[in-house]
């Protein structure tokens, strides 16, 4: 990190370092561009020539086995883990490691990230910060307390145009984990935000 340079651009000096690694975390709602956002940095990595491995886990084939993809269409290669105790192993010699929908994989993540860091990699890492209850979604909380840098986007409310920083469930599903899109979730603001009813 280099002192006196803006926030947008500490990735960009950073991304000089040989020896030292660190995390970054994006997280937020649902459509709030998180995945674009990864997508964007692993690009721009990609264009300095910098090896670079995305993981994903394996429950999340919404849209691809292969690729991480936005709800945008934008997608970039990935490969699948079953959980967190796989990822060192898949990620070799690589020095950008990004990991994608971070709050389905377990809390070994944690663990698994600092580590990367510390065998010098820069580890890119987006996922829910909450579940659709509104409650923090582990492991994100504690990888953001282990991260160098955070970035929170923040989604659109589809009742208000508030930012929105909740992740609504219009289906009636109780399961902390269902996968879907704009069929299932909407982004709301803290006004518009309905925590479901858990009696
Ligand atoms: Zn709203």
């Amino acid at each position: 990190m280099v002192r006196g340079v803006p926030l947008g651009l500490q990735e960009v000096v950073a991304a000089r370092g040989k020896s030292c690694g660190w995390i970054e975390v994006i997280c937020g709602s649902m459509f709030s561009g998180k995945t674009e956002e990864l997508i964007r940095r692993l690009r721009r990595a990609q264009i300095a020539k910098q090896n670079v491995e995305i993981i994903k886990p394996a429950i999340d084939v919404r849209y691809s086995n292969d690729h991480i993809v936005s709800h945008n269409q934008q997608k970039i290669p990935s490969i699948s883990a079953k959980d967190s105790s796989e990822i060192i192993d898949m990620v070799g010699d690589c020095e950008v490691v990004g990991i994608d929908e971070a709050q389905f994989f377990d809390n070994g993540l944690v663990d698994v990230c600092k580590k990367l860091a510390q065998m010098g990699k820069r580890v890119i890492v987006a996922g829910l910060d909450k579940d659709y209850r509104g409650v923090p979604f582990e492991p994100i909380p504690q990888l953001l307390c282990e991260a160098e840098y955070i970035c929170k986007t923040v989604a659109i409310c589809m009742e208000c145009g508030n930012p929105a920083n909740f992740t609504q469930r219009i289906s009636a599903s109780k399961e902390r984990v269902l996968l879907g899109a704009t069929d299932s979730y909407e982004a709301r603001c803290r006004a518009c935000f309905e925590p479901p009813d858990e009696k």
